[in-house]
């Protein structure tokens, strides 16, 4: 397996960075989750403007241009010989000295690993997850703007622990209003009498690529998708719920809370957005 590292590619093993990188130290850094499906990259420059907002957002000066970037994933993926990869693409304000302070750290770290990923078994797809909302609050725009793809994803890590010690994979973050927001690392949506539902972005959650995609998916297939702040109980009583991202795709949920979705089966609003989702991605993206 070949990373690319700061200009190089270089085998797994010695894919190392400096103890002194702020993105270690600091979680001062920003990333991407890509994905590529059949030879072919899903939707690289919507993620690659994402990163640049970010990078911007953080006064990170990115040592590339976009369209470079773009084929630095696109040459990680041919190294490795990929058709199918989850790729991870990670810039950090680099090594300087101890201290928070940027200046000390010339030039950013820019690392892109191109590998195999599968987030949730096969299986689940068909029958759906079991979830929990949890203590931890999603951070909302006053703070560090969850629009931010930053290196700190430790409130995420926390959701994760939570659904863990609760025996389920996955869970959501409410903000601190108690509108959901997200999931760790996915965005939410509901179906009720045939609408869909989202969660705003300025509730406190990433504008997800998969969550676009989705919105144009439902949209052409003729339903209405509303982007409005909802709460648990909205969640409680849906029709429908699944959750949308790079890694986990678009995958039904079947119980929230211990407390069944309709009737505990995967619905087919879902079902009907996950096979043109799958469709989609087989052919479009760049090669
Ligand atoms: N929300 C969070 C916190 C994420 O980390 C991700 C993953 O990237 C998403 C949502 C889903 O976004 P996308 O569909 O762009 O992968």
């Amino acid at each position: 397996q070949l990373i690319y590292l700061n200009g190089e590619f270089v085998c797994k093993e010695n894919a190392k960075i400096s103890v002194y990188d702020h993105g270690f130290l600091y979680g001062d850094g920003i990333f991407e989750g890509i994905r590529a499906y059949n030879g072919n990259i899903f939707r690289l420059e919507e993620h690659i403007e994402r990163l640049y907002e970010s990078a911007l957002s953080i006064l990170l000066q990115i040592p590339h241009t976009p369209a470079e970037m773009c084929q630095l994933v696109v040459e990680t993926v041919r190294r490795n010989n990929l058709r199918d990869a989850y790729i991870r693409l990670v810039v950090s304000r680099g090594t300087g000295n101890l201290g928070l302070d940027p200046r000390s750290c010339p030039t950013p770290s820019v690392i892109i690993i191109a590998e195999q990923l599968s987030l949730f078994p096969r299986e689940l797809y068909e029958t759906g997850l079991r979830i929990i909302t949890v203590p931890t609050r999603r951070n909302t725009p006053d703070a560090l703007n969850p629009k931010i793809k930053s290196l700190n994803y430790l409130n995420n890590i926390l959701v994760r622990m939570e659904a863990a010690q609760a025996g389920v994979s996955e869970a959501l973050m409410l903000n601190r209003e108690g509108y959901v927001a997200e999931g760790s690392g996915d965005n939410v949506f509901l179906v009720k009498k045939g609408i869909l539902y989202t969660p705003p972005a300025y509730i406190g959650a990433l504008q997800g690529i998969t969550r676009q995609v989705i919105i144009e998916i439902a949209q052409q297939l003729g339903y209405v998708v509303k982007e409005e702040p909802f709460t648990r109980h909205d969640v409680y009583v849906a029709d429908e719920v699944f959750l949308t991202g790079t890694a986990a795709e678009v995958i039904s949920v079947i119980e929230v809370d211990g407390r069944r979705i309709k009737d505990g089966k995967p619905g087919q609003v879902t079902g009907q957005l996950l096979q043109e989702f799958r469709q989609r991605v087989e052919k479009e993206g760049v090669t």
